[in-house]
Parts: structure tokens; C-alpha cells; sequence
């Protein structure tokens, strides 16, 4: 990598450039150095340098500022529209527990700050005209794709877990290998994940699994990841004893979540959509396993798992749902399709064909051929019944409660509803005249069931 090749972004050489005028150093580091480094475009620049945060804080005086993280040494600056943050060179202190460091102790010294970062992948400083400053030789573990501890991996590991977890999330992005010494360490130390917050670890697992190598890291670490999600562990070598599957429940999943677009809901889905399937298992007189109830099992496991990892709302429900019906039959059928597009709506019924087929990829291929062409068809039938603009919600009948002309009172509710059913049926057409004769008729059964009857005979 020419490092002089690089276009360093005009408001990263602002803030080098003014702190430089006040007398003092300043480096980009960690992530977008990493990042340059691997010819990756830095979705954001860290930016180390010696003045202490309030000198930071005076050289840009005459810029927004946040001051939310200034405790810990950084300074937000508000650069042409930019945030860039501006870290005081730091060694974390003595540690009180494994993630909170009861105290940030400040230094002049650039390779101390280096020393206390995670990976040497991550302690490498860069400056846009003294180059690299690399002493934990970073760029040759790039070139080689080791992810290494910086310093002594098990002390590392036991002062902050967390890193265990950002370790699997960069193995499972850059497709690195762990130096054996770090593996071990990640391994020896995994229980000390129990103190890590559940946010930290939930941020940490969305972007591990979305890495490309994702597969392979669920391969090799069940033992760190069921301390993080137990119900993990009896997954691990879980024989399914049925000729569908040449997997074992956890190979499968690993198989399934790789075989799935990198979307966060959809590899969160895919690792929790068989969690439940131990629980269910059951072999029967020809010594064939089965999984009956095995989706309600695992949507429930789910929601209790992203629950406690503190999953935000919207995106749990989706997963959920996905799980609860990722193995239910659909008949190819539009009133169906309308029915379930009505349910769940069009993104997740999209999401379910793409679960549906990733399930099946992971799979005995010979055996689950017919299962992904039916999902391929299912898909193209959604896709039809989507481009008919179909009626699928209150808001899309042709006639608002106000206009039926009927009393008002709760069964108007109750009309709509079932207005609405028999749209999405196929049983009635989505045109006003129509529906409120319809609930003319509706309004008279609930209101006058026997006249109705005697009416309706004749
Ligand atoms: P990403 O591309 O995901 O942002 P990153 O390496 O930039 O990756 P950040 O969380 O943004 O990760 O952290 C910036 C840098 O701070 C890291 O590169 C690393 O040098 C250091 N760092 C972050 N978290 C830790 C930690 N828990 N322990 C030690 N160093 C850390
Ligand atoms: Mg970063």
C-alpha cells in the first residue's frame, strides 16, 4: 500500500494542519488506517494527537463542538459538515472491572496510546506527510490477514472482553486468521463476556454476522458464542438424523447464514431460525428424526434472546416473524398470497422467500431442490399479486367508515373488517357501490340476525 497515494479527506487535513499551528501532533488511527490500508474506502476518520481536550477544544474554538465524550479524552469537531473525532494520545488505567476502566490516564507518547488498542491491525498511526508509525507491526499482520493482540493477548482479553467479540467481528469481516496465542486467549477468557453489557454485545454480533467469513467464525467459536447466547450450545453437533440435512443443527445454521444477503435481520433470522430444534426433536419407529413445532420453539427462543441482548423493537418483530413462519406452507394461491401479504406485509414477505431459500441451500441439495423452486415460484406469484396494487389494509378499501351511510357505533369496525376480508378474498370487488351495499346487508345481519335470515332464504 503508498500510503502518499492517498486522498486524505480536505476536513481530516484541516484539523491535522490547525493542531500542527498550535504545536501539536495529530494522526489518523485504528479503524480508517486499517481500512486504507486494505484498499477499503474509511466509512469514518479517528484522529489521535497529544494536545490534552481542552487544548483541543481552544485550537477549535471557532467550531461546533461535542464535548459528550471529553472525559474519555475526545473531542467531536464539526469540520465542513463533518464530525471528526480528535482522541487525547491515552492509557487506560488500572481496570475495576472488565469493561469499565475506573480511570483515563493521559500521555505524550504516541506508542502507548498504540499499546493499549485492541488489534496491531488497529495500532497503526498514519500522518499525511511523516507516514506510517507501526510499532506493533500492523501492516506486515495485514499482509499476512493474523488478527493479533496487541500485547499480551490473555491480559488484553481479561481487561476488556469486549474485544473477544470485536475479535470474531473482524475475523468474520476480513476473512482474517486468528494468531494462535489470541485464539487462545479469546477462548480462555470468553466467560469474562458476562459483564459486558447486552447492547455492546448485540452491536458486536449485527456486525460479525454480516461479515463475509461469517460462516466460518460460527464454525470455530460455538464455545465464545454460547456464553453470549446459550441456546446455542445444544445446537452444537445436534444430528438430525433425517436425510433432508447433511448438517448438524449448528452446521446448518452456519450454512443457512451465510448462504443469506448480509442484512442484519436476515442473518439475525437465519442464526436463531433452528435454535429451537433440539428442544422438538423427536425420532420415530424407522429411527427418523422430526422437528415438529420447531418454528414456534425457535421464534420463541428468539424473542426472548433478542429481548435480553436489547434488539431494538421493529427490528425483533421482524425476526420473530420470520422465524414463526419460515417453515409453514404457503399454497400458491392469490387469495393466500394477498392473506399473508395483508398479515406481514410485502418487505417481510420478501424476506421470507429469501430465509425460505437460504434454509433450503443449507440443506441435502439433491432433496430440498423442489422446496427452493417452489419458494422461487412463490416469489414470482407475490411479486404478480404486488403489481396488481391489491387492497391489503383498512386504509386501501374504497370506502371510509364515514361513508357508509350506517349509525355510527363499534360495529362499523367490525364491518370494515370484514369488507376488508372479503376484498382480500377475492370475493368482493374493492369498489365503493359495491362495499357499501355489502355493509348495508352486514349491518342489517348483526342489527336484525332473524329478518335478515328470513330475507336472505327467500
Ligand atoms: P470499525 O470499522 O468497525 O469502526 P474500528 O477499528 O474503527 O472499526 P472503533 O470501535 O471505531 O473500531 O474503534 C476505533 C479504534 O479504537 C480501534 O481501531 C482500536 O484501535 C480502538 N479500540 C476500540 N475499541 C477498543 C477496545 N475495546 N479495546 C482496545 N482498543 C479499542
Ligand atoms: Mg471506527
Amino acid at each position: 500500500m503508498q500510503f502518499s497515494m492517498i486522498d486524505w479527506p480536505p476536513y481530516v487535513l484541516t484539523a491535522i494542519h490547525m493542531l500542527a499551528a498550535a504545536g501539536f501532533d495529530c494522526w489518523a488511527v485504528g479503524g480508517c488506517v486499517r481500512d486504507l490500508a486494505l484498499g477499503k474506502v474509511p466509512h469514518d476518520w479517528d484522529l489521535t494527537t497529544d494536545a490534552l481536550p481542552d487544548q483541543t477544544a481552544k485550537v477549535f474554538s471557532a467550531f461546533r463542538q461535542v464535548h459528550a465524550g471529553i472525559r474519555h479524552g475526545t473531542v467531536g469537531v464539526l469540520i465542513d459538515g463533518k464530525m471528526l473525532e480528535i482522541t487525547t494520545y491515552r492509557i487506560d488505567g488500572d481496570y475495576r472491572d472488565v469493561r469499565h476502566p475506573e480511570s483515563v490516564a493521559f500521555t505524550r507518547s504516541l506508542s502507548e496510546d498504540l499499546a493499549r488498542r485492541d488489534f496491531t491491525v488497529n495500532a497503526i498511526a498514519l500522518h499525511p506527510e511523516t507516514e506510517l508509525f507501526d510499532p506493533f507491526h500492523g501492516m506486515d499482520d495485514l499482509q499476512k490477514g493474523i488478527l493479533r493482540a496487541v500485547g499480551e493477548p490473555e491480559k488484553r482479553m481479561k481487561e476488556d472482553a469486549l474485544r473477544i467479540l470485536r475479535g470474531l467481528r473482524f475475523l468474520a469481516r476480513f476473512g482474517f486468521s486468528p494468531d494462535p496465542d489470541t485464539d487462545k486467549a479469546m477462548r480462555e477468557c470468553k466467560e469474562e463476556l458476562r459483564n459486558i453489557s447486552a447492547e455492546r454485545i448485540f452491536t458486536e454480533l449485527d456486525g460479525m454476522l454480516v461479515g463475509k467469513e461469517v460462516r466460518e467464525v460460527l464454525e470455530k467459536y460455538p464455545d465464545i458464542l454460547s456464553v453470549v447466547i446459550p441456546e446455542i450450545a445444544p445446537c452444537v453437533g445436534f444430528l438430525q438424523h433425517t436425510p433432508y440435512h447433511i448438517y448438524d443443527v449448528w452446521g446448518h445454521i452456519a450454512a443457512s447464514v451465510e448462504a443469506i444477503a448480509p442484512e442484519p435481520v436476515l442473518r439475525w433470522t437465519m442464526l436463531l431460525h433452528d435454535i429451537g430444534k433440539p428442544e422438538r426433536f423427536r425420532l420415530d419407529e424407522k429411527g427418523v428424526g422430526h422437528f415438529k413445532g420447531h418454528a414456534l420453539t425457535s421464534a420463541d427462543k428468539a424473542e426472548t434472546i433478542l429481548t435480553r441482548l436489547r434488539c431494538p423493537g421493529a427490528m425483533k418483530k421482524k425476526i420473530v416473524a420470520l422465524i414463526r413462519w419460515h417453515d409453514t406452507t404457503i399454497p400458491p394461491e392469490k387469495p393466500v398470497i394477498r392473506r399473508w401479504l395483508s398479515e406481514l406485509g410485502i418487505d417481510t414477505m420478501r424476506c421470507l422467500i429469501q430465509v425460505r431459500q437460504a434454509d433450503n441451500l443449507a440443506k441435502n441439495r439433491a432433496l430440498s431442490a423442489r422446496r427452493l423452486e417452489q419458494a422461487e415460484q412463490l416469489s414470482v406469484l407475490i411479486e404478480e399479486v404486488v403489481s396488481e396494487n391489491p387492497c391489503l389494509s383498512l386504509g386501501q378499501l374504497a370506502v371510509k367508515g364515514s361513508e357508509l351511510g350506517l349509525p355510527p357505533g363499534p360495529e362499523i369496525g367490525n364491518i370494515l373488517r370484514s369488507l376488508l376480508d372479503e376484498v382480500i378474498d377475492g370475493t368482493l370487488p374493492n369498489e365503493k357501490e359495491t362495499l357499501i351495499a355489502e355493509a348495508e346487508r352486514l349491518h342489517k345481519k348483526i342489527t336484525n340476525p332473524y329478518e335478515f335470515d328470513r330475507k336472505t332464504d327467500v
